[in-house]
């Protein structure tokens, strides 16, 4: 539903990076996040590491896919630059 109303506005109204000028049609998502894994050795003799657990980090940026510019802290900015709106 959402998605829907964004890839209407993009259609309408190209989005711009205020940092490089270039046109977007999404951004780069990074975000800091733990992960905990099993490290052990198998029957083999092989190491091995399997998932265990993750939790989200300190921190999350949504950067411009052209210049990598940060151009976000949180997703509700993000969210507002996707709907086109100021
Ligand atoms: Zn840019």
């Amino acid at each position: 539903m959402d998605e829907d109303i964004i890839n209407v506005v993009n259609r309408l109204k190209p989005l711009i990076c205020p940092k490089c000028g270039g046109e977007v049609s999404y951004l780069k998502y990074v975000v800091e996040e733990i992960h905990t894994y099993i490290f052990e050795r198998d029957e083999y003799g092989k190491f091995n590491y399997t998932p265990d657990d993750s939790w989200p980090g300190d921190w999350e940026e949504y950067s411009c896919p052209h210049c990598y510019e940060v151009l976000f802290t949180n997703e509700e900015d993000a969210q507002r630059f996707l709907r086109g709106e100021e």
